[in-house]
């Protein structure tokens, strides 16, 4: 391979390498040599010149450097990026994930060997999301791999993330191969349909993350009254009715969800009479319970990305902790809280403080029950502790 372009490291630099971590951030980096193009391939030395790992170039980024291969007889091409998906694939089907749904993540990213880059499946479309300037790079390739692993399915762009934007890459979205989709897909999980709106739903489109919890879940909805704060389109609030809750109350903050959390209870027929639809701000919303002395049985919390960088992690963290704080006070003596957080940078230990802090402020004690995270389509790889981000628990509250 060309190692004209090459990023030589400073002395001790190599270490995170070293532990196979795929990042090289501008800190580490000594000397460019040539003159890379954006997200080309580079090869990357330690500072005595040693070959170590080909990478995808960044300029942009505080991520100077992305590895493809910490195999230095590795080809970067077509044939990589063949296999590696298809590894990918393998270990999805591995998991039997198609016995119990048609939507499930194929690739993500660092985790899967194929930094920034995320396919997702739902039912005959795929939709990918392009994250770093080495994916955007190899864009046209990536593409005609799927399309002949996955002949016969539609492939969606939705590199609309502003994460874009810091690696120089403008945002866009759009068909990239086979036939336009429909507004709204239907996909099934578990045997529950949902609608999914590829096109402008968050993320690609769907919560696949919280598969397997929404089951969890699920466990002991039987006769419950549920709040389902943070709803999206239903997800949990859908499931809870399937198994048995009396009534579901829904709060979203957006419109749209809502309606389409609507849609899910009809598409699913089931009696729209026992689910509330509430648009407005969770925060408010179950302050406004607390006013009334309303209560509930069971709640789900499952709110958005509180923090994005260490810079917001003191706020964020006061948001999770009034959250909790809340729905341990609207919860009847021995009701179940599950809860989650989708930060990454609050980590499971930061999570269980958080949580016990709300529930001392509460006046009430929470006894865990089950510690959840995302579904396992969701990999990581342990070299790459980044890739795990989805914790949670169902506790019970005194
Ligand atoms: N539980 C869902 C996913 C929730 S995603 C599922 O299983 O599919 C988080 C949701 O929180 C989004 O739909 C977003 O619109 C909503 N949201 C964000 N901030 C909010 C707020 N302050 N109040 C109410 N909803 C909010």
């Amino acid at each position: 391979m060309n190692t004209d372009t090459k990023i030589i490291l400073k002395p001790g630099r190599e270490k995170a390498l070293k532990r196979r971590h795929p990042w090289i951030f501008s800190g580490a980096v000594q000397k460019v040599e040539g003159k890379p193009e954006l997200g080309s391939t580079v090869a990357v030395t330690d500072s005595k010149g040693a070959m170590l790992a080909w990478a995808a170039w960044s300029p942009h980024s505080q991520i100077r450097a992305r590895i493809w291969s910490f195999n230095p007889d590795e080809q970067i091409n077509e044939s990589f990026f063949k296999r590696r998906i298809q590894r990918a694939l393998d270990h999805r089907m591995k998991m039997g994930l198609p016995e119990h749904t048609n939507a499930w993540r194929v690739v993500n990213a660092e985790s899967d060997g194929l930094p920034g880059l995320i396919v997702d499946r739902y039912a005959e479309v795929l939709i990918i999301q392009l994250l770093s300037a080495g994916t955007e790079y190899w864009k046209d390739t990536i593409v005609d791999v799927l399309a002949q692993l996955f002949p016969g399915c539609s492939i969606g762009e939705r590199s609309d993330s502003e994460v874009r934007s810091r690696e120089g890459l403008k945002l866009t979205a759009g068909i990239v191969a086979g036939k336009e989709p429909e507004d709204r897909i239907i996909i099934e999980e578990y045997g529950t349909k949902f609608y999914v709106n590829v096109r402008q739903g968050h993320k690609t489109g769907f919560y696949l993350d919280q598969r397997e919890n929404r089951q969890a879940v699920a466990r002991y909805i039987e006769n419950k009254r549920v709040l389902n704060a943070f709803s999206y389109t239903g997800g949990f609030g859908i499931v809870s009715d399937l198994k048995g809750a009396v009534s579901v109350t829904h709060i979203d903050a957006s419109g749209d969800a809502l309606d389409m959390a609507d849609a899910n209870i009809r598409l699913n027929n089931l009696n729209p009479d026992k689910h509330e639809l509430v648009q407005g701000n969770v925060f408010d919303v179950l302050r406004s319970y607390r006013d009334q002395k309303r209560t509930f049985d069971l709640i789900v919390l499952d709110p958005p990305k509180f923090v994005e960088s260490k810079a917001q992690l003191a706020h964020g963290t006061r948001g999770y902790k009034d959250i909790n704080m809340l729905a341990c006070q609207l919860l009847e003596t021995g009701g179940l809280l599950a809860t989650f957080s989708c930060s990454g940078q609050v980590d499971r230990e930061l999570f269980q403080k958080i949580v016990a802090d709300a529930a001392l402020d509460a006046g009430r004690e929470v006894q865990v029950m089950e510690w959840l995270s995302q579904a396992p389509d969701h990999a990581v790889d342990l070299a790459f502790p980044e890739g795990l981000y989805l914790k949670g628990l169902i506790g019970r509250v005194w």
